[in-house]
Formats: C-alpha cells, sequence, structure tokens
C-alpha cells in the first residue's frame, strides 16, 4: 500500500506524446473521430490498455484541446476511462473545473465509444457542449464490458442541458478496434 499523502498521478503513456501535437487543427468531425479510434487502437497495439480513446476539440476552430486513453490496468484506477483521462487533462491545461468557462471557446468530447455510466455523468460536469462517439454500447457489450446504467433518458437529460450528441460516427472503425482486442485475448477489466 503507497503512503496516504502520495499524490494520485494521472498519465498518458509516452507514446501519445510522441504522436499528438496538441493545438493541431482537426477540421472535419471524421477527422476528429479518427483521432480518437488511432488513439484507441495504439493503446490496444502498444498494450497500454483497454481499446477506447478520446479527445477533446475547440468547436469552432477543431484545436486539439486534450487526448485520453484506457488507463484503468496500467494505473490501477477503476475511473481512468479514456473520456476521463481526456477530461482531466482538458482542465488540467485551462486551469479551470469547467469547459464551459471560456466562452467563446466551446469544446466538444469525442470518443471511440459511446460512455459509460461514469463518463456519460462525467460528460455533463464537464462543461462540453458537443459529445460524439463512434462503438456503441452493444459494441462494447459484445465483449462483456459492463456500460452501467446508461438509458436513453440518460442522453436525453443531458440534451436537455444543452448538450449537443451525435453518436455512431464511423462506427464500424471503431467497432473494430474493440474486435483488435478481443482477438488478442485483451483484458476485460470492468465485466
Ligand atoms: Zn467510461
Amino acid at each position: 500500500m503507497s503512503d496516504a499523502r502520495a499524490p494520485v498521478l494521472v498519465t498518458c503513456p509516452d507514446w501519445v506524446h510522441e504522436t499528438m501535437t496538441l493545438g493541431t487543427r482537426y477540421d472535419t468531425d471524421d477527422d476528429r473521430m479518427r483521432l480518437a479510434i488511432e488513439l484507441s487502437r495504439q493503446n490496444v497495439v502498444r498494450g497500454t490498455g483497454g481499446p477506447f480513446g478520446a479527445a477533446i476539440f475547440e468547436r469552432s476552430s477543431g484545436a486539439l484541446l486534450s487526448v485520453g486513453v484506457n488507463s484503468v490496468v496500467r494505473l490501477n484506477n477503476s475511473t481512468l476511462h479514456g473520456e476521463m483521462v481526456a477530461i482531466m487533462m482538458a482542465q488540467h491545461r485551462i486551469a479551470s473545473y469547467t469547459l464551459a468557462a471560456s466562452p467563446p471557446a466551446s469544446y466538444e468530447l469525442v470518443s471511440s465509444c459511446d460512455p459509460c455510466a461514469m463518463c456519460l455523468g462525467a460528460v455533463l460536469w464537464s462543461g462540453v457542449s458537443r459529445l460524439v462517439t463512434g462503438a456503441d454500447r452493444d459494441d462494447a457489450t459484445a465483449l462483456s464490458f459492463e456500460e452501467g446504467p446508461v438509458f436513453p433518458q440518460s442522453y436525453l437529460y443531458l440534451e436537455q442541458r444543452g448538450v449537443t450528441i451525435t453518436r455512431g460516427m464511423l462506427r464500424q472503425e471503431a467497432a473494430a478496434v474493440l474486435e483488435l482486442y478481443r482477438r488478442q485475448g485483451g483484458q476485460i477489466y470492468n465485466a
């Protein structure tokens, strides 16, 4: 057991910093989703975590604010889903607990898969104004990943609070990474 006063560190693997440049502009939804999917794929190929990646962009410029990859096993932390890491990194970068604090800048979270219950809740508190997802809940549960209590009303609730939601973007490409993880015998840590 570690010292109770030791800080909890949240990091991305080194390859993330070697392959991504924050501030780069991703013009289209497809470009932005392809980055999230590539993060998920590299996390599998390089053996640094589960098959999930996420990125946060400034909506109008497409500038990349942060990225996250699933880090649950690597950092022994059940909360470190790709979306959670991306949100933590983004808020750390702008030094604010909400991404809604610096209008006219407005941010969107692009995730390679539909969020679980925890991440969908975090989307609301994060201050992003849009959520974009690739693979869907069925793709994730087909691998026996537990998504928790997410219901159609959960999405409706976010929309009613001003979060625009686009799901199923490049779904097949995103789901292919889940299949890759399954073929490699990847660990299902939240079954
Ligand atoms: Zn999650």
